[in-house]
C-alpha cells in the first residue's frame, strides 16, 4: 500500500527538509546530508543514504516518499536524439517529458501543468484543455528522472526549458520553487543561464518575476504583432493586450539588464509574410532581443502548415533591418510528437 500521508522529498526546499529533520530532533547537517543524496547522488530510495543513523532512515522510509510518477511509455526519435516519456501521476493526470541529446548538451524539456488553460490554437496541449498544475515534487521529479538516467551513463542535465505541457507562469509558485530546488548550489546546481522559461504572456507573472529578480532566461510567445492577428491564435492576447505585455517585457530588460527572447510560430500564409516581419521589427526594435522562430509542428486539432525555409529566412532578413537577431528553432524529434506544442498525454 503507498503510504498517501507521505511526505514527498521533491516537494521540499532545504529550509523545508530541514526544518522537518528539526522537528524529528535531527540537526541540521542531516537535512544537508539528504539533500545531496537527493540532488547529488540522485538516489531513489531512502534507505541508500548510507552515511544517516539508521533509525533515522526507517523513518524516512516510513515518512516519506521519492515519487518520479509511474512511466508509461517511453519513445525514442529515429535519430537517437530526442526520447520522450509519458509519465501517469498518483490521480491518474498524464504529463510527457522530453529529453533533447544534441551534442554535448542534455536539455529537459518540462511540464507545469496537466493541460494547459490558455487555448493556443496550433498546440496539442492547449486543445486538451486544463487539467490542474503540477505539484512542485512533480515538477522536480521530471528532472530526477533524467537526472538518474543520465548518471547512470556518465551524463547530466546540462539545460531545462519549460516548454513543456502548460503555462509556467499560471503555476508560479510551484514553478519558481523548482527551479530553485533544481538550480541549488547543493544539489543539481544547473545554472540559470541554462534554464529558459517560456511563457504565452502572462504579464502579471513577467512583472513578478522581474520583481523578484528570478535569474532564468525569459522567453515569451509572440506569434502575432498586433491584437488581432496575436489573438486569432493566442486566445490570451485578449486578456493582456500587446501594449501592456510589451511595457512588462521593457521593463524585464531594462530593470535586469537581460536580454529577452520571443518565439514565433511560423505557419503559412498566417504569420509568415514580411508584413508581419516588418510589424514585428516594429515591435521589437530598440530592445536587447532574439526571435526564436518555430515551423509549426502538426497538432490533430489544427491543419495549419509550417513555413518553408526560404520564406523563413526572407522572414529573418527583415528582422535583421531591425537589428533583430533570430534563428529558426531544428525540428526534431516530430516523429515521437515531441516538438514543441505537440505534447498531449492523450490515452
Ligand atoms: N506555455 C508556454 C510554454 C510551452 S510551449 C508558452 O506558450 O510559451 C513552447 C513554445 O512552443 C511556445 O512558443 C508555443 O507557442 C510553441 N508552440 C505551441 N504549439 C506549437 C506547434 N504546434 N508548433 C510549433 N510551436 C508551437
Ligand atoms: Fe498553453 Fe503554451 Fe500551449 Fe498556449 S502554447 S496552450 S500557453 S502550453
Amino acid at each position: 500500500m503507498p503510504n498517501t500521508a507521505a511526505v514527498n522529498l521533491y516537494d521540499l526546499s532545504l529550509p523545508a527538509l530541514t526544518e522537518l529533520l528539526a522537528a524529528w530532533g535531527q540537526p541540521a547537517f542531516r537535512a544537508r546530508q539528504v539533500w545531496e543524496w537527493l540532488y547529488r547522488h540522485f538516489v531513489a530510495d531512502t534507505a541508500a543514504m548510507t552515511n544517516l543513523p539508521a533509525a533515522l532512515r526507517q523513518r524516512l522510509a516510513a515518512e516519506t516518499t521519492l515519487p518520479i510518477g509511474e512511466i508509461v511509455l517511453r519513445q525514442d526519435s529515429r535519430d537517437g536524439q530526442t526520447t520522450k516519456v509519458l509519465f501517469r501521476l498518483p490521480d491518474g493526470q498524464f504529463i510527457e517529458t522530453v529529453l533533447m541529446a544534441y551534442e554535448k548538451r542534455r536539455t529537459l524539456c518540462i511540464s507545469t501543468q496537466a493541460g494547459c488553460a490558455m487555448g493556443c490554437v496550433f498546440c496539442a496541449t492547449g486543445q486538451m484543455g486544463f487539467m490542474r498544475h503540477l505539484t512542485v515534487g512533480e515538477i522536480v521529479g521530471q528532472v530526477m528522472f533524467f537526472a538518474r538516467q543520465l548518471a547512470a551513463r556518465g551524463e547530466h542535465v546540462t539545460n531545462i526549458v519549460m516548454m513543456g505541457m502548460g503555462e509556467p507562469l499560471h503555476n508560479y509558485e510551484a514553478t519558481m520553487a523548482a527551479l530553485d530546488t533544481v538550480m541549488d548550489h547543493r544539489g543539481l546546481a544547473i545554472g540559470p543561464r541554462f534554464i529558459t522559461l517560456s511563457t504565452v504572456g502572462v504579464v502579471p507573472g513577467i512583472r513578478r518575476l522581474t520583481a523578484e529578480r528570478r535569474p532564468v532566461r525569459l522567453a515569451v510567445s509572440l506569434h502575432g504583432a498586433t491584437d488581432e492577428e496575436r489573438a486569432r491564435l493566442v486566445p490570451p492576447a485578449r486578456r493582456w493586450p500587446l501594449g501592456e505585455l510589451m511595457a512588462a517585457c521593457r521593463d524585464y530588460t531594462t530593470t535586469l539588464g537581460r536580454r529577452i527572447f520571443f518565439e514565433w510560430t511560423l505557419i503559412d500564409g498566417q504569420n509568415d509574410g514580411p508584413a508581419q516581419a516588418h510589424a514585428l521589427g516594429r515591435l521589437l526594435a530598440g530592445m536587447d532581443a532574439h526571435v526564436n522562430l518555430i515551423p509549426l509542428n502538426p497538432t490533430l486539432g489544427y491543419d495549419g502548415r509550417p513555413t518553408a525555409g526560404a520564406a523563413a529566412r526572407a522572414f529573418q532578413a527583415v528582422l535583421a533591418e531591425y537589428g533583430l537577431p533570430s534563428t529558426v528553432r531544428q525540428r526534431r524529434g516530430i516523429d515521437v510528437a515531441a516538438g514543441c506544442g505537440q505534447l498531449a498525454a492523450a490515452r
